[in-house]
């Protein structure tokens, strides 16, 4: 009966996008395995990311 998008789902897909911090590559990974260094950047191999919501916000 109640249609409604959950806002949280459009969240999730920006959480779950990273930046490289040394190239500035984007990269779609989960939060827990990039917290747990298990994600590398594609381009460098850097692990040093960091969610794109923060810039996101404009
Ligand atoms: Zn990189």
């Amino acid at each position: 009966m109640v249609k409604q998008k959950f806002p949280e789902t459009d969240q999730r897909v920006f959480h779950r996008v990273f930046i490289c911090m040394k190239c500035g590559a984007k990269l779609k990974a989960d939060l827990l395995k990039v917290r747990a260094e298990k994600v590398k950047c594609r381009k460098c191999k850097r692990k040093q990311l960091r969610p794109i919501h923060k810039e996101h916000k404009v």
